[in-house]
């Protein structure tokens, strides 16, 4: 093996999940799947094969950065949305190659139309409305100026869209606000129409609102971090469960990890009692200790949080790390296990046997989401695809 460490993605997980997300919409909206953060650090390139077979076909993504990396992966048919950052001099490269995205300034809208003449085809873009969030995007008192732009400057674009974003739909302590939100979007694309600015799709949610506020879903939707097998909060997790509670049902997780991370084990040694283990003096041994050296450090996203705190499975068994996470390795107490060897598989994230690791086991420990350590996963770290 030339790498010391791997990222598997479960194909069928990522099937089953958007089945699953498919499955909340009734109105059959046309399907985003958010890509960004290197498809929250699944790699933007493995995904989309992925992904296409599973039947997605529209993928977002926040920076012509990863729209260039997208446009490489993805099958003739297949479109791209920038939901984010795009300069004036990379406007070109994105109407020339068909890729949509978000218009939010008045600055960007000209350079657009600008940009379509010189081209001569049309800029396909979001128009994205400030609605309560307080990020980007116009406000209601912007709009009648943006909408008679538009409409004077017609054939510089295509309103593929109408759009905002929700500031928190995953939790409870957001819900005024969203619903807010929701009457504040759905006012302003009254006044668009009545100006006759009707896009292809109107679009506001995530994958917290597609869960918990029907009515976010309108004509096309973009799903995010549910793809990869996560809730997006908690409380979202414990509402599903509540749910299918009370229609007498077993409680069950409907989706799967698509991501599991794994390496091997590169060394065993034996340390008497009152040693202490790697740099420093954090784990002083109390009994004779087996240790296994596994190639991973937080070079490689592992983060030195874990030091004396992290655990990893090891021959269907948890084991510790002990001592501090260093660059390249660490070190696990391997005492438990029967013979380990150099070569054994070592799981970091995912599952070995009747056992798991997840991501957010990992991150309760380290006090950050499942988005910020997915985002984190280095792209250099090869990625797999398993059925
Ligand atoms: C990240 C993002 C999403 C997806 O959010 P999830 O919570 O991961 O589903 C949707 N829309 C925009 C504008 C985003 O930035």
């Amino acid at each position: 093996m030339l790498h010391t460490t791997y990222i598997e993605i479960s194909e069928s997980a990522l099937r089953n999940n958007i089945s699953y997300m498919r499955d909340q919409m009734s109105n059959g909206a046309r399907y985003s799947m958010v890509i960004k953060g290197n498809a929250y650090g699944h790699g933007i390139e493995t995904i989309i094969p992925v992904a296409e077979r599973c039947g997605i076909d529209h993928f977002s993504v926040f920076s012509v950065a990863e729209a260039q990396r997208a446009i490489q992966a993805i099958s003739p048919g297949g479109e791209i949305m920038i939901l984010g950052w795009i300069d004036h001099d990379q406007l070109a490269w994105a109407i020339e190659n068909g890729i949509s995205f978000y218009v939010f300034t008045f600055d960007r809208l000209t350079a657009a139309c600008r940009e379509a003449r010189r081209l001569k085809k049309r800029a396909r873009v979001h128009l994205e409305l400030e609605t309560g969030m307080h990020r980007t995007g116009f406000s209601e008192a912007e709009l009648e100026k943006m909408l008679r732009y538009v409409n004077r400057y017609s054939s510089c674009f295509s309103i593929e869209g109408i759009c905002t974003h929700y500031a928190g739909a995953e939790s409870i302590n957001n819900y005024t606000r969203i619903k807010h939100q929701i009457k504040q979007f759905n006012l302003l694309v009254r006044k668009s129409a009545k100006a006759g600015i009707v896009p292809r799709y109107r679009h506001t949610a995530c994958s917290a609102a597609v869960l918990r506020y029907p009515e976010t879903v309108m004509d096309l939707v973009r799903v995010g971090i549910a793809n990869y097998g996560f809730w997006p909060s908690d409380e979202l997790r414990m509402n599903h469960f509540i749910d299918v509670e009370k229609k007498g049902m077993n409680p069950f997780d409907p989706l799967d990890r698509v991501l599991s991370w794994k390496s091997t084990v590169m060394s065993v040694n034996y340390v008497p009692s009152g040693e202490y283990i790697s740099y420093g003096k954090t784990y002083l041994t109390n009994r004779d200790t087996t240790i296994a050296t596994v190639p991973v450090g937080y070079g490689y996203g592992y983060t030195r949080t874990l030091s004396n705190m992290g655990h990893v499975l090891l021959h269907g068994k948890r084991v510790r790390v002990i001592g501090s996470v260093n660059m390249n390795m660490l070190v696990i107490d391997a005492t438990d296990v029967k013979r380990p060897k150099i070569g054994d598989e070592v799981v970091l994230i995912g599952s070995q046997g009747e056992l798991n690791i997840s991501v957010s086991s990992f991150g309760d420990m380290t006090n950050s989401l499942n988005y910020e350590l997915l985002a984190r996963l280095p792209n250099h770290i090869p990625r797999k695809v398993v059925e």
